[in-house]
């Protein structure tokens, strides 16, 4: 973690430069949920492409998918969410407060929902009042489906996108012919009603997930399993994650959920300690075979090379968007001093920053204006770019290092003689002048440089 970073500078960098925003606030906001700004738009999708080019592009094993939000809820009766996916609920009969009962014993399993507390706390932690006796409460959102509010038109916002790939494996497999083993990848929103939300966007009750189902041939699981781990963890640092505030832990027996055989997590050093960023479990084939079970398919894969018929086993990579976004942007903020004055940056990898370049005439002159303006819709064809031409030159400079944009360009009055233009680096702060025929392309090199 940058040790300049605080929630609280982050909440409000994420709400002034328009990144984050409370949801409803007009209305006093909800607890849980937020909405992503202009730049936090960018930033978010930024993410979850540099994500599908990793697990998917690039490789020729992981194929993409986008299920429906709303399933069969016979899924979740499969799956074991209606049964297990609880936490433990208290309120205090004082002042009303609701905390999940683990929380308070610091026994909050880092894996898995579903675990009741082992040790009671009967005084609630702040006012010192009496606490209820735990409840069971699942996390799951309900809704009905059609005109009538019955048992029967039930069904769930989906609490994760994994299951969503389970049940379409046998139409991936046929519809792709590949062979085992084979990743089916998806990017989604997924809704949990969680007791406590909070440390900003860390725990909400909508987020969005990117998770891939790995199935591979039972015998290999372990051996993919190390391969997913490495594969995420380097994932982190070539988008410039700081090695020190990245790690992975293999959690311990009592702390995997029910279906798992093994999970080890990336963890980051946020400023409320070291959390979970990504779980990477070994599921087993406890979902296909439960899906089976469920919905009467045969969900098993004919082994051509021993001439079975196997249920395979899945190793699942699973991270939260909005956990990386404020991952990210908590790794890469940093403060420094210039010339007696405090530079706030954003370090952000260049893939992720959400704008690549600003476009920046050195004043408002009405000459300068038809150049500027002609640079900004040479660079806005390639890439995300912001024109501003509000305040003094300084300032503008420490408005984009605030948001991480990599590249500034200016125009300047030499630009009316030498058709030149000077590029201005957010991380060195060096400047090189360009001729405007050359830009696009010097623009590129320091964009697509690794
Ligand atoms: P936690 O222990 O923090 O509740 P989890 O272990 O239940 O998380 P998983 O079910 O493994 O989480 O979900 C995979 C990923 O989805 C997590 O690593 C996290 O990045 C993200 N995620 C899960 N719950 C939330 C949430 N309430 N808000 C934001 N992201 C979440």
């Amino acid at each position: 973690m940058s040790t300049k970073a605080t929630v609280e500078k982050l909440v409000s960098l994420c709400k002034r430069r328009g990144l984050v925003f409370q949801s409803s606030e007009i209305y006093g906001g909800i607890g849980g949920f937020w909405d992503y700004g202009p730049l936090g738009v960018e930033l978010k999708n930024n993410i979850k492409q540099a994500w599908w080019r990793a697990v998917v592009q690039e490789r020729d094993d992981v194929v993409g998918q986008d299920a429906a939000i709303v399933m069969n809820p016979t899924v979740w009766r499969a799956s074991g969410h209606l049964d297990t996916f609880a936490d433990p609920m208290v309120d205090c009969k004082e002042c009303k407060k609701r905390f999940r009962a683990d929380a308070l014993v610091g026994e909050v399993p880092a894996s898995a929902h579903g675990h009741e507390a082992a040790a009671k706390v009967t005084r609630c932690p702040e006012c010192g009042g009496e606490l209820t006796e735990p409840r069971m409460f699942n996390l799951m959102f309900k809704t009905y489906v059609g005109a009538v509010e019955d048992d029967a038109s039930v069904a769930y916002l989906r609490p994760e996108t994994a299951q969503g790939i389970f049940v379409n494996f046998a139409n991936v497999l046929t519809a792709t012919r590949k062979k085992l083993p084979l990743g089916i990848a998806q990017i989604g929103k997924a809704f949990r009603n969680e007791i406590t939300p909070g440390n900003f966007i860390f725990r909400d009750r909508e987020f969005e997930q990117m998770e891939i189902e790995y199935f591979v041939k039972p015998g290999t699981d372990e051996q993919w399993h190390q391969h997913w781990v490495e594969e995420r963890y380097n994932w982190y640092l070539r988008l410039g994650m700081q090695k020190e505030n990245v790690r992975v832990r293999q959690l311990d027996r009592d702390e995997l959920a029910h279906y798992a055989k093994d999970t080890y997590e990336v963890e980051y050093l946020f400023p409320m300690g070291w959390s979970e960023l990504e779980g990477i479990a070994n599921r087993t084939d406890f979902d296909l075979r439960r899906h089976a079970e469920f919905s009467g398919r045969d969900l098993e894969y004919f082994d051509e090379e021993t001439g079975e018929h196997i249920v395979p086993f899945v190793i699942e990579p699973s991270a939260g968007v909005d956990r990386l976004f404020m991952a990210f942007l908590i790794d890469a903020y940093d403060e420094e001093d210039v010339r007696g004055e405090t530079r706030v940056i954003l370090r952000l990898h260049k893939d992720l920053a959400p704008i690549k370049v600003a476009v920046l005439p050195l004043s408002r002159q009405e000459k300068l204006v038809p150049p500027a303006r002609e640079v900004w819709a040479l660079v806005r064809k390639h890439w995300m770019s912001q024109y501003d031409d509000a305040q003094s030159i300084g300032r503008r400079y420490r408005r984009q290092d605030e948001v991480g944009t990599p590249l500034c360009v200016t125009v300047d009055f030499d630009t009316l003689e030498d058709q030149a233009v000077t590029i201005r680096e957010r991380d060195s702060m060096e400047q090189v002048r360009v001729p405007i025929p050359g830009l696009v392309a010097a623009l590129r090199e320091r964009l697509e440089r690794s």
